[in-house]
């Protein structure tokens, strides 16, 4: 596998779910010599985590008409959609359509194979099914070792591998998460298998990852009570469709948090004064929430994440109107409850394992007795906690380093990883969520696929400039 073209500038993307795959289709076409090597674990690329579901119930949040691959063609999406018939869609999807999530990783799958078949006729692209698990950066180019005893060398590097499963929350007696009544992983395939439809479950989280998971449950004739714990018990609020009145916008947004919440309170009264929503309101950040965060103090972003976090996530993050309706209904008829406190045990019984939790805001405990429980708390961001090979490697040997709040890697806002002396790397780039402490909104389709925009004209640059051509020292550092 080691490089064919010597000479030829390559560049490695690790990871093609979303992020990695729409990297490079952009790379193909801002670096027109270099060759891009693009490396997946998993057997099926482009889909990655979020829309490798195979359940048609797991909808997009955003609506199809917002989620083209391609700035410059927004219509992108919808018109594959319209163009090419989906069993899974009921009626014809336009603009403001919440459609299945797997349809996306279709679509990008099929922007993958577009390119590969009539685009990439000079072989520019490599695709390599394997796992990284360590990078070595000791000489002129970068060594990638994979499973199976592979290498594949690179003179730069992406990291692209989005999320790692939820972390379980800390309690006294940790043993309980090696029992098998226990599911680490809510995409595992046998997260909701072997499960009796009528046994109650505990979800832990009552966020996005939960609200996917009641579908599922639901769509496999779960009858039994499903119970959703999480430290606020908020649950993501549901698009509202159009109609919004028309509104005048702030002519400027404070930097300063305190301020900007005072700002946002007023809009927000002032909005349902006139008889409208909080909904764009919020919706009015989004072109500038990147700025916002990056203008801020240390100090303001480590209090957005201990205290507002929760509350942003679920007015930015909404459901599609379908599921929110299922949720809703599961909520009236008392299947589904949701709970704000923390757990403090697990005992197992022989029915199944009672959990005990104390209530948001008081000192006293309640327990729930269930058969099994379901960690649903979303994706773990701090990468001293990521058990992955790769990610331990690269920490170990200092090429890059946690970012101060522990929501991913320290990267600068060209994207390049920071070591473990806080030194920039001209090799070493991470793309997606894994960003997220430099841009804070890196989740979204449209916040990923500017990133990815960007981050390939910087590296086409660098290619041109010949900037990755490092002299073959012994000791390069990234
Ligand atoms: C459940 C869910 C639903 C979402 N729904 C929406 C939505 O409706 N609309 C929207 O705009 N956004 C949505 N998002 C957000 C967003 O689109 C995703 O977070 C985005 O797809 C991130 O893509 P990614 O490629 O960075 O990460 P991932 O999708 O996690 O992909 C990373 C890939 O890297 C691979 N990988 C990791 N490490 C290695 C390694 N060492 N070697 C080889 N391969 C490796 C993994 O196998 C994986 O395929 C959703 C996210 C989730 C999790």
């Amino acid at each position: 596998m080691l490089g064919r073209y010597m000479s030829t500038t390559r560049i490695a993307v690790i990871g093609a779910g979303f992020s990695g795959t729409l990297l490079t289709l952009h790379l193909l076409r801002q670096c027109p010599t270099a060759e891009i090597v693009l490396i997946e674990r998993n057997p099926q690329f482009g889909r990655g985590q979020a829309y490798a579901t195979g359940n048609a119930n797991h909808l997009l949040n955003v609506p199809a008409g917002r989620m083209s691959a391609f700035r410059d063609r927004p219509n992108n999406f919808l018109e594959w959609l319209q163009s090419t018939p989906h069993p899974e869609l009921g009626e014809a999807p336009t603009a403001g359509s919440f459609v299945p999530r797997l349809l996306f990783g279709r679509y990008i799958r099929h922007l993958l194979k577009e390119q590969i078949r009539h685009a990439d006729k000079d072989g520019r692209l490599e695709l390599v099914r394997g796992d990284v698990l360590r990078m070595d950066a000791s000489d002129s180019r970068l060594a990638l070792e994979l499973d199976r005893d592979r290498r594949t060398v690179a003179d730069a590097t992406v990291l692209a591998v989005g999320n790692f499963p939820p972390e379980p929350p800390p309690v006294a007696d940790p043993g309980f998460y090696d029992s098998a009544l226990y599911r680490a992983d809510p995409w595992a395939p046998d997260a909701l298998t072997d499960l009796d439809p009528e046994a109650p479950v505990l979800l832990i989280g009552t966020g996005l990852t939960m609200i996917d998971t009641v579908v599922s449950l639901l769509d496999q004739g779960h009858t039994g009570p499903i119970h959703a714990l999480s430290r606020r018990g908020l649950l993501p609020h549901r698009h509202n469709g159009s109609g919004q009145p028309p509104r005048n916008e702030p002519s400027s947004y404070p930097t300063v948090l305190s301020d900007l919440v005072r700002l946002m309170r007023r809009e927000i009264t002032r909005m349902t004064g006139l008889g409208g929503t909080w909904h764009p309101v919020i919706d009015a950040l989004r072109p500038i929430t990147t700025e916002l965060w990056q203008t801020a103090s240390a100090e303001d972003k480590a209090r957005f994440v201990r205290h507002l976090r929760p509350w942003w996530d679920i007015h930015r993050h909404r459901i599609a109107a379908d599921v929110s309706d299922r949720i809703e209904a599961a909520r009236e008829r008392g299947q589904l409850t949701k709970c704000a406190g923390r757990i403090r045990e697990y005992r197992e019984t022989p029915g199944g394992v009672e959990v005990t939790f104390q209530p948001r805001g008081t000192s006293s405990l309640a327990s729930f007795q269930v058969a099994r429980v379901v960690n649903c708390s979303g994706p773990s961001c701090d990468y001293d906690r990521i058990t992955h090979p790769l990610i331990r490697n690269l920490l170990a040997e200092g090429l890059v380093r946690p970012d101060p709040l522990r929501l991913g890697l320290d990267v600068t806002t060209t994207c390049a990883v920071r070591d473990r002396q806080g030194a920039i790397s001209r090799r070493v780039f991470a793309v997606g969520p894994v960003t997220r402490g430099a841009f804070w909104e890196m989740t979204a389709v449209p916040d990923i696929r500017r990133q990815t925009e960007l981050l390939a004209e910087h590296l086409g640059n660098m290619t041109a400039r010949k900037a990755f051509a490092l002299p073959a020292l012994a000791s390069h550092k990234p």
